[in-house]
């Protein structure tokens, strides 16, 4: 028996598409394009703006590792105890947005600016109903050869 999935947020994600595709939204006067998908442009302002479903490949554009616990209320389901460093940057998808997003990898071994990341969708906690619910993150295309 295996555990039903949720998404963390339906409107952040096309999972469970096969091939799942992030939301954005771009904006139909200027062309800027963002996520998590807005109602009106932060560029010019316009509320002409409409959904996109975003590429799934970018290059790492900055990363950091969290090594503590987020605050409230995004705390997931480590306790100060069972909590694991996670990484987290922002991929630069070409030609659309910066996406900011948790990385699968937390070793700052194997991680390098510009290097090529792909979208993976991933489980984030276990609900109350012992439902899997599912976030999105970004994982290096091709493993780095692991020296330092
Ligand atoms: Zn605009």
């Amino acid at each position: 028996m295996s555990a039903e999935r949720v998404p963390v947020d339906p409107a952040l994600f096309t999972w469970p598409d096969e091939a799942p595709r992030l939301l954005g939204s771009e904006c139909r006067d200027c062309g800027t394009v963002v996520f998590p998908a807005q109602t009106s442009c932060p560029a010019c302002c316009s509320d002409t703006v409409v959904q996109r479903r975003l590429g799934v490949r970018g290059r790492l554009w900055t990363w950091t590792v969290q090594s503590f616990p987020p605050k409230p209320p995004y705390a997931g389901p480590a306790t100060p105890e069972t909590f694991r460093p996670y990484g987290v940057g922002y991929v630069e998808l070409p030609g659309e947005t910066r996406v900011e997003t948790p990385l699968t990898v937390a070793d700052p071994g194997q991680l390098e600016i510009g290097m090529e990341m792909e979208l993976t969708i991933v489980p984030l906690t276990t609900d109350a109903e012992g439902r899997e619910v599912m976030t999105f993150a970004f994982r290096p295309v091709a493993p780095t050869g692991g020296e330092d």
